[in-house]
């Protein structure tokens, strides 16, 4: 590969050159939801940035292969295998089945990761899918030494390694143990604070709707099992790349190292790519903690989900980041008038190679630099700015939307459709546009709807959006 692609290794602490175990190949691996619950703006920034970083190493001339799990059994309310399941509160809360709580937020969560321009990971796998494998990677940590029984739990054995705390500096390994060590909630079939479930069979919870037959009696995997057998499943037993948000570095990630080194006997995964949060001004964004902000919430109040991206991609990943209607407005603003300078260029003349490849590296070298996202950002506003036809600026904003995933054509073509279709029909869509506002003011949602479905008809599409109604040719 010709081109350097540099990001921060959670396990170096320090920004790494990247090379792949095969040449020109990599295999990425992402921590996907738990599906008891809607997945807030939050979750959606994680997964925006690892879409980022798939797009980039793509742009780099790198092929991916990204797997994510779904976490539908065995991820309790604490990371620490203490208190409920969250899937069984989930079904609780709905008063319904835990399958169709993970069916329901599975298909909520798709909706709206597709929604902020994501491209789908090419394997999606539910853990529910593989309990053998489960079963088979605690078989063989017992064997080998790395687990024991305990109370009808098997667990697995922490002071066997040497360096449990992978991703910490030294004083963060002394904060850890305090913290572990002050756990409230005790469970004294564990031989050391920091060992994990690796499989339930002595539930606390009689009720666990999901429950299968093992060597050490009915019962349902521990959480960190999972990303490391669906990993090994469809990538081998070297990974590139595992992904996921600050809050998995542990115990979740310092776990699934824990027994996926001790299983394989070697390295499992040389890049570990962690990215900060979303708050609020109240915080850290949680989806325990009841009424969530989604994207489709955002949709509803009118905000275009790839604007809640171009809010993400202005900030770099590993910094937190505030979230606020004030600033996502802002973004309305200035995501408009970036897709108007685009609607204005003509596609004339022929593309001039020689400038177009200059601003590529450029936008490359940005996004390969730690995935500078604002720094590509500002790239592309340079193109716009340069001393070249449109022709060429065209072709770089399609270049660099391959990563930005902005839609950036997309939007600039509807609005030079609102600008430039036939006066007569422009004058009746206003009409129309108008009589739907009064109609919806008088609550006269029936008239309101017809006039929509009429204009779909004649091939109108209307949208209300925070900038009032949109429409546009279908
Ligand atoms: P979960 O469904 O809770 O397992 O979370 C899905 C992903 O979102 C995980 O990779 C988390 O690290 C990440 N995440 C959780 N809370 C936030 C947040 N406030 N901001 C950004 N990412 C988050
Ligand atoms: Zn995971």
């Amino acid at each position: 590969m010709s081109n350097s692609f540099r990001f921060y290794n959670s396990l170096t602490r320090k920004v790494d050159e990247f090379v792949p175990n095969e040449e020109g190949k990599v295999s990425m691996y992402t921590c996907g939801p738990t599906v008891y619950h809607y997945a807030h703006i939050g979750n959606i920034r994680t997964y925006i940035m690892q879409d980022v970083l798939v797009k980039a190493l793509e742009y780099a001339g790198y092929d991916v292969k990204r797997v994510m799990n779904i976490t539908d059994v065995g991820h309790l309310s604490s990371d620490a295998d203490t208190g409920e399941d969250k899937m069984l509160a989930g079904a609780k809360r709905e008063h319904k089945s835990v399958m169709e709580i993970a069916r329901f937020y599975t298909d909520a969560f798709f909706k709206d990761f597709a929604a902020v321009g994501n491209k789908k990971p090419d394997v999606i796998e539910p853990a529910t899918n593989c309990i053998p494998e489960f079963i088979h990677m605690v078989q063989v940590l017992l064997e080998k030494g790395y687990a024991y029984q305990a109370g009808g739990n098997v667990y697995f054995d922490t002071s066997k390694l040497d360096d449990y705390y992978v991703f910490s500096s030294a004083i963060e390994k002394e904060e850890l143990q305090i913290g572990v060590r002050d756990d409230v909630e005790e469970d004294s079939n564990k031989r050391n604070k920091t060992d994990f479930v690796l499989w339930f069979t002595k539930s606390k919870f009689e009720d666990q709707a999901l429950k299968w037959d093992s060597p050490w009696g009915v019962g349902y995997p521990g959480w960190h099992i999972e990303c490391s057998c669906i990993s090994m499943k469809h990538l081998g037993e070297r990974l590139d790349i595992h992904c996921g948000g600050v809050d998995n570095m542990f115990p979740h990630h310092t776990n699934e190292i824990a027994q996926s080194e001790s299983y394989l006997g070697h390295k499992w995964c040389n890049y570990w790519f962690h990215s900060n949060h979303l708050n609020d001004r109240a915080g850290k964004m949680s989806k325990s903690k009841g009424a969530v902000l989604t994207v489709s919430v955002l949709q509803e109040k009118g905000y275009d989900p790839l604007v809640y991206r171009f809010f993400c991609l202005q900030s770099h990943y590993r910094k937190p980041l505030e979230f606020s209607f004030d600033v996502l407005d802002s973004n309305v603003g200035t995501f408009n008038k970036l897709v108007k300078r685009v609607a204005e260029l003509k596609a004339d003349g022929a593309v001039d190679e020689k400038v177009k490849k200059e601003f590529e590296d450029k936008f490359r070298a940005a996004i390969s630099d730690d995935l500078n996202t604002s720094m590509a950002i500002t790239v592309l506003y340079d193109a716009l700015k340069a001393d070249t036809n449109d022709a060429t600026k065209l072709a770089l904003v399609e270049s660099f939307d391959k990563v930005l995933s902005l839609d950036l054509i997309g939007h600039a073509t509807s609005l030079s459709e609102e600008t430039e279709v036939d006066p007569e029909l422009l004058e009746y869509i206003n009409q129309q546009i108008e009589k739907r506002a009064e109609a919806k003011k008088a609550k006269d949602f029936a008239t309101a709807d017809a006039i929509r479905n009429e204009l779909l008809s004649r091939g109108v599409e209307i949208k209300d959006t925070r900038e009032g109604v949109k429409w546009q040719l279908v």
